[in-house]
């Protein structure tokens, strides 16, 4: 099976989010399984082609792009997902993507990504590249579906192609002003209000996605569910519930080559759930890191994160230093964001200094020593799609205490209330007292080792790997096959 997967991160050529690590790994199972993966992804600046191998499509030149009113030229690169045979291609347009980030908020934020899809056409073009599917992430992605059917229903390249829109996080819409519309060539009279374009009085790339992709899937099974509704859905539930016989939840996977413990190329000091040792180095190791003193039995508190509105850490602000204050406990905080959490955490490091330990910023072998070395990881998301540190965490026997919510209700277990099957602590409120109430039950369980390492295994023994995931979404493309079929035979 052909699949173009088209994407705007991707692992491990540029990362913002776990959306880089699904993008840098399922294309890879896809591989596996004997399918034929061409990936598309911006070159951005922060992409330096010579530490990826990247080469030049000279056989392509330069191709003009018409976005709006203007022509717009690009070059292409060409690269492989490491250890693998999905073909990258980069599309390199300096003028939109030779800026410090990835995503801006530069008024021609829509132009940059509306290039990179026509972008994607144009190159499969010139090749007479068929793909059976497009498989589009996110609103960056999310015009690929209507342009196939609006605007290339003509080529019959694309005409049977099949889509299949991926949602990773719903509270990313790629929302602009309607004339928008215009820089996409896509025709005004699908878009007013409640139409297909439309959303909140704006145009969105992600509903035009939702609305004329073949199928919908997204990241967990409990998201699946949860986006239906008015709590999640941010004003798509209703479209969503619409289609709820065409939307799918798949748990992503991890991948097992970087995150596994026994092998992990950051850490110096493996382990594994039959040799446990080398985790109490990495504790030493990541304590010495920050900077604080390291004692056998004070458990230590993990978390690795951006600081968006999306991941809860507002509920941390009036329970950690009554917190601290009562229990024998450290904190490593690594991540970056809104300015508010930054100054909350860097204010908690200086009143606890030998405590707590805040690193603002990204960095990634610091987070695998994070998830390495604490004995606890808390995720107090108010909601959270799938979530991978908690995944992480598991197989790193560092116990997760998160809120149940989306992917992380899928994945987590309270050992409270299921003894026998139990991996981590889950809270459903979101309210401080309830990550309070899970951090003291946390800490009584680390108290009693026998029990404390039966949790531990049970989360390092569990299977992660993308496999069973990329199985189920090759099951889910060849739905979307047969689906376009019919649609083209009516
Ligand atoms: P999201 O995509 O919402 O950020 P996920 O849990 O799906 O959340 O994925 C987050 C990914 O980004 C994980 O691989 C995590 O380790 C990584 N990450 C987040 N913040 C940082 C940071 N400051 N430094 C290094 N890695 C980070």
């Amino acid at each position: 099976m052909n699949i173009c997967f088209a994407t705007s991160e991707c692992v491990p050529f540029v990362k913002t989010g776990g959306l880089a690590d699904v993008c840098g790994a399922l294309p890879r199972a896809l591989d596996r399984l004997g399918c034929n993966v061409k990936l598309f992804l911006p070159l951005y600046q922060s992409i330096r082609t010579m530490d990826h191998g990247l080469t030049y499509a000279s056989d392509l030149g330069e191709m003009i792009v018409r976005v709006g009113m203007q022509d717009v030229g690009f070059h292409t690169w060409h690269g492989t997902i490491p250890d693998s045979n999905v073909d990258v291609y980069l599309i390199d347009c300096p003028r939109y993507f030779h800026r410090p980030t990835p995503y801006t908020s530069d008024p021609d934020e829509d132009e940059r990504f509306i290039l990179f899809q026509y972008a994607i056409f144009s190159v499969l073009q010139r090749y007479a590249w068929a793909p059976d599917v497009f498989h589009c992430n996110d609103w960056q992605t999310g015009l690929i579906p209507a342009i196939i059917r609006l605007n290339y229903e003509w080529d019959d390249l694309f005409r049977p192609a099949a889509s299949v829109m991926a949602i990773h996080n719903i509270g990313y819409q790629g929302r602009f002003n309607p004339l928008t519309l215009l820089k996409a060539r896509l025709p005004q009279e699908h878009y007013y209000p409640t139409g297909p374009f439309e959303l909140f009085g704006s145009f969105s790339f992600l509903k035009s996605g939702l609305v004329f992709a073949d199928l919908l899937v997204t990241v967990s099974e409990n998201y699946a569910r949860e986006i239906q509704t008015s709590e999640f859905g941010e004003g798509l539930q209703g479209l969503l519930a619409s289609r709820r016989g065409e939307l799918y939840g798949i748990l992503n996977g991890i991948d097992v080559d970087v995150w596994n413990p026994a092998i992990d190329p950051y850490l110096t000091d493996h382990f594994s759930a039959d040799d446990i040792e080398g985790k109490a180095l990495n504790k030493q190791q990541l304590l010495a890191s920050f900077g604080l003193p390291y004692r056998e039995d004070t458990p230590v508190v993990g978390i690795v994160s951006r600081f968006a509105d999306q991941k809860g850490f507002e509920l941390l602000h009036p329970m950690m230093e009554p917190f601290l204050r009562a229990h024998d406990v450290q904190f490593v905080v690594l991540g970056s964001g809104e300015p508010r959490h930054e100054r909350f955490f860097s204010w908690l490091q200086a009143t606890f200094p030998t405590r707590v330990g805040v690193y603002i910023g990204y960095n990634e072998r610091l987070s695998h020593l994070i998830e390495a070395g604490s004995d606890l990881f808390l995720m107090p998301s108010r909601y959270e799609p799938c979530g991978l540190n908690q995944m992480y965490s598991l197989v790193y026997g560092t116990v997760p205490v998160v809120r149940y919510t989306g992917g992380l209700a899928d994945t987590v277990r309270d050992s409270d209330g299921e003894p026998a099957t139990g991996n981590g602590f889950t809270f459903d409120w979101f309210t401080s007292e309830s990550v309070y109430d899970s951090l003291v039950r946390a800490l009584e369980a680390y108290r009693t080792p026998e029990r404390w390492r039966t949790i531990m295994k049970r989360g390092m023994n569990a299977d992660f790997s993308w496999e069973a995931s990329a199985r189920k979404y090759l099951a889910l493309y060849e739905k979307a096959v047969d689906t376009r079929r019919m649609h083209t035979l009516k």
